[in-house]
Formats: structure tokens, sequence, C-alpha cells
């Protein structure tokens, strides 16, 4: 049945084996997996689990990480929580999390409490914003991140496991020397006035990967938690392919319902879209038009990359991608399949989706 969402483990296995590469042996540094650009599919994660590279599998949704935490754990592999946790989900944190980003005491104190409950001891990891302006203690309080490490020392079942920084997500900001450097430098402050030794100095994304490459990985930096690169094989920084990785790992299938031609403008007073939106068409007279049985209710139509350079997508609705597959080679016809490799919004859309079937490669 389609669309479909075609998942090579294999291809994804190699990419992992290629981004273990770079953040583990050239850059010395622990690879966290996340898992959520495919909504911790499980296949996906069974493979992940299993394979030797791995040392913490991540997620930003407690759900997800509940369907692995014992697949990870068979495996000695903790498992992450990468949101800040809400307090309504706090017993389900301590049940399935061995390790959770925070940056609010007052919800460190809550799992504290929690993992009193449960006979557990909770690692922490505090977040601190270096200028991407999401979640974290902002790097320039200091005496609020030196503060807090003091409370979260004082909870007993409270582990401070280290400091990690997400750059790149709100205000695109780009990793470098200096911001990461920084985390470092504060990361060394807290170690000598506590007298404590973090385990965890986690450096950021899919976009912190590339300065590995360039020699520019401040020394210190011990983490890294690869989604995105690990999933579509590009560094998030500038988006140039990472070395021992394929960018197709994951392929969407979907068929042609309809192939007419007509022409490109539409005909009468122009309103709005489905969506409130008003469009814009270019005039390119009478076209070849392909409508495949996918829509914005199941991917991003902008996140998707047709194999067949010469198809170019024209718009859309919930169920309905509009194709013009004018200058294509390919003598198309109602009932044919049109690939596409996508791009992340587009992946987390399809994964998300109940209307996506998914089918994998082994
Ligand atoms: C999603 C997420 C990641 C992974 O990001 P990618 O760009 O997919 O590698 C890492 N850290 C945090 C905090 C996240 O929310």
């Amino acid at each position: 049945m389609y669309p479909r969402l075609i998942i090579d483990l294999k291809k994804l296995e190699s990419n992992i084996n290629g981004v273990a590469k770079i953040t583990k042996e050239q850059g010395k540094m622990s690879l966290m997996i996340v898992t959520k650009g495919l909504a911790a599919d499980k296949e996906m994660t069974q493979m992940v689990a299993k394979h030797p590279a791995v040392d913490f599998m991540a997620d930003s949704r407690v759900k997800n990480i509940a369907t692995y935490v014992d697949g990870a754990h068979a495996n000695n592999k903790m498992t992450v929580l990468l949101r800040i946790p809400m307090h309504c989900e706090i017993e389900e944190v301590i049940k399935n999390v061995d390790l959770s980003f925070n940056s609010e005491l007052s919800t460190i104190k809550l799992l504290n409490e929690e993992a009193k409950k449960q006979s557990k001891t909770h690692n922490v990891l505090l977040m601190v914003d270096m200028g991407d302006l999401r979640e974290g203690i902002f790097f320039q309080n200091e005496e609020e991140i030196f503060k807090t490490v003091e409370e979260i020392l004082k909870l007993e079942n409270i582990n401070l496991y280290g400091i990690g920084v997400n750059l790149t997500c709100y205000g695109a900001i780009i990793p470098k020397s200096d911001n990461l450097g920084g985390l470092v430098e504060i990361a060394g402050k807290i170690e000598e006035k506590f007298n404590i030794k973090l385990n965890m100095v986690s450096g950021g994304n899919s976009s912190s990967i590339y300065l590995v490459g360039k020699g520019e990985m401040p020394e210190g930096i011990t983490n890294l938690r690869l989604g995105e690169s690990f999933l579509l094989g590009n560094d998030t920084a500038y988006g140039t392919k990472l070395e021992g990785t394929t960018d197709d790992a994951l392929i969407l299938e979907a068929q042609i319902v309809e192939l007419k031609e007509k022409p490109s403008l539409p005909i009468g007073e122009v309103g709005v879209d489905a969506f409130g939106e008003k469009p814009y068409y270019e005039d390119r007279g009478v076209i070849k038009r392909a409508i495949i049985g996918i829509g914005k209710q199941d991917t991003d139509l902008g996140g998707m990359i047709p194999l067949d350079s010469d198809i170019e997508i024209l718009g859309g609705s919930s169920d309905h991608t509009i194709l013009d597959v004018t200058k294509s080679k390919n003598a198309y016809r109602v009932g044919d399949i049109i690939s596409f490799k996508v791009e992340y919004g587009a992946m987390l859309k399809l994964a998300t989706s109940e209307y996506v079937n998914k089918v994998y490669i082994r």
C-alpha cells in the first residue's frame, strides 16, 4: 500500500558507523543516537540498541523512550530524555529514563521526590544556553548556574551527570569553538568550585559534528547527540554530506492517481487555498500534471526531493500533491510510483502519520 516510507536498516546501520568514525574515533566523544526523527520506529530502535558504537539512546518524548527502554538496557545503553520534562510526566520519566536534560530546579526537585519513591537514582544533565535562546540557564548568568548546581548536589536521589548545550534550533546559532569553548569553561568552573567530576559535557546535535572534521571541536566536549546526521547523512550547520553516510536510507513512495494536461494558471477569481493562503502560480502554458496520493496531512511538501530530478512539485493540499512531470523522460501513467528522498520535517511527519506505511530493507 502507498504512500509508504522505505526504511533501509542496513544503510542506517552503516550511517551510525559513519558518524561514529567522526565522533568517537576522530573526536574521542561518546555517541548519543537520537530516535525522534523517525518517531522511535521499532525496527530502527532495535537496530540502534544492538549497535556496538552507540553509547546512549535519546528522544524528546518519554512515550517514545518507553518503547525501547528494555532493549536499551539489555544492551547496556542509557536512555536519555532531551526535552526538559513537564511536571505532569515526572513519574514516567523516572520509570523510563536514566538521564534527563533539565534547566529548572523546581522540576529537578520533583524528579528527586519521585526517584526516592521508586528507589532510584536519576541522572540529570543541566542545560546551559550559549545564545541560541531555547532551553538552558543563560550562560551570562553564571551565579544562577552555580546556585542551581549547589542545590542539585544536595538532592539525595539525583546525580548531576554533566552539562550540555543545544544550538541551531531556535536561534539558528552555529556551534563554533567560542560558544562550545565557553561551555567547556563553565564545566571547568563547576568542577573546580564544587570539587566534582562531570561525566558529560554534551556539545550539541547534528550541527556540531562538522567541527570535528575541521579540527575545531574544543577539547573538553565529551559527547554529541545525533539524529539528522545519522538518519539523513548531513551536518545541519552547513548542510554538507558527512563522509561514510548516505542520504537515501529513507525513501518515500507515492502513487499517481491522476495524470492530465492542463494549464498552469487556474481559471477564475483567486481567493485563498485550502490552508487559507494565497497561492502563487507561474504561467508555463499547458503542462503535464500528475496528482499523487499524499498530502500535507502526511508530510511537508517542500521537504520531498523527487529522485527523478525533472519532476517539480507545484503544491498540494491535505491529501493531494501536484507534480509537473512535463520535462520528465519517463512516460508516467496513472498507477505509477514516484519516489522521493526526504528532508527532516518531511521525514518527521511521514514517520508520525498512521496513513503512511513503513517497509523495511534488512
Ligand atoms: C532533537 C535534538 C537533538 C538531535 O538533533 P539533530 O539535529 O537531529 O541531530 C539533540 N539534542 C536535543 C536537545 C534535541 O532536542
